[in-house]
């Protein structure tokens, strides 16, 4: 008796041990691992190929791929797509190869204006900041926003109040100096000599390089996005751009996508671009690939202005988007596929 008990118990165990392998080698059902994505950009621009070196080449595909690998770090460890988001915008920021924290552009006056955003795709909450200059990393002071104030956006001095009492790194205005971005001003200049400061060429296409943005989704299904830039090299003192505009250059929510937007920023506000990306998706039952074309390649293209975007979807499927010659972008999933790009493929 007892060893018939014991016969079936045993069986009983393998038959488990071997369902459990069954699992975990298909990789379906319980012990599926839950897929994780990561996309970033480095901003979207109308730039020929031979004006990059090799080495140049080389320099920003490396630190795309640094900001890929600290996001990847924290997905696939069960960090948070907020952490990820945050953590890869933050590099991007402190090179100066990036149009965001140190080497952003100069406005009209010389001057170094800073926007940033952050969304939850979870908590529907954003935070974000604009024209501020001391905060080292304005991603940090919009989640600081959106994690401890009651407000979205708060804008310049009130913005580096804020983010000084809640103890983050503040620099001197002279810290985002990069020479390569003060040439660029002094040519945009030189090109604008002879017409009003109302009528300035705020379209060429070399002035909109360089904005940063990232787009996760987490083991846990939460979708975030960040987007952190200089703006425009020649915007007007106190011109808010795109990239601090929830639903215009930034947004996220867990049922649709997390979307990154980079370009001329005056368009993808008037086109809320990163909003109706989502509601088409919602709305509208379009795949997110065709909610980005649309909106990239078909009305931006209409209005005649350029740029770009990043996506994921909660199915983990990522999408860049852009209808300029390159886009600095990458990305990484769970299943291993990743790549950098600058170039259209
Ligand atoms: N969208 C940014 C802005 O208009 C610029 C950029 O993406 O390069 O401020």
């Amino acid at each position: 008796m007892k060893n018939m008990m014991h016969n079936k118990v045993s069986r009983l165990s393998s038959f488990i041990a071997i369902c459990i392998l069954f699992l975990l080698v298909t990789g379906n059902g319980l012990f599926a691992e839950k897929p994780y994505a990561v996309v970033i950009h480095g901003g979207a621009g109308n730039i020929a190929k031979e004006s990059l070196s090799p080495e140049q080449i080389e320099e920003y595909n490396m630190k795309l791929a640094e900001a890929l690998n600290a996001a990847e770090e924290i997905l696939k460890t069960g960090g948070t797509s907020l952490d990820a988001v945050e953590a890869a915008t933050r590099i991007l920021e402190d090179s100066p190869l990036f149009n965001a924290g140190k080497g952003a552009v100069f406005n009209i006056d010389g001057k170094n204006e800073l926007d940033a955003s952050i969304m939850c795709g979870l908590t529907n909450n954003a935070g974000a900041v604009a024209g501020i200059t001391t905060v080292r990393n304005p991603i940090t002071a919009a989640r600081m926003v959106m994690e401890n104030s009651a407000h979205v956006l708060l804008t310049g001095k009130g913005a580096e109040t804020f983010a000084y009492e809640h103890g983050l790194d503040i620099v001197d205005p002279g810290y985002f100096f990069d020479q390569r971005r003060w040439n660029q001003y002094r040519e945009f200049i030189r090109n604008n000599v002879n017409r009003s400061r109302s009528d300035f060429d705020m379209k060429d296409d070399n002035i909109k390089m360089g904005t940063v943005g990232a787009v996760a989704l987490d083991i846990h299904g939460n979708i975030a996005a960040a987007t952190s830039t200089g703006g425009m090299v020649g915007k007007r003192y106190g011109r808010i751009g795109d990239s601090p505009i929830i639903g215009a250059g930034t947004y996220a929510r867990n049922d649709a996508c997390g979307v990154s937007a980079t370009g001329h920023g005056e368009y993808f506000i008037r086109n809320l671009v990163a909003y109706d990306i989502a509601a088409r998706m919602l709305y509208n039952g379009q795949t997110l690939q065709d909610a980005a074309y649309h909106n990239i390649m078909e009305k931006l293209v209409d209005q005649g202005a350029n740029g770009g975007i990043i996506a994921i979807d909660k199915d983990a499927n990522v999408v860049m988007e852009f209808n300029t010659t390159a886009m600095f972008r990458g990305f990484v999933k769970s299943t291993g596929e990743k790549g950098v790009w600058i170039f259209e493929e």
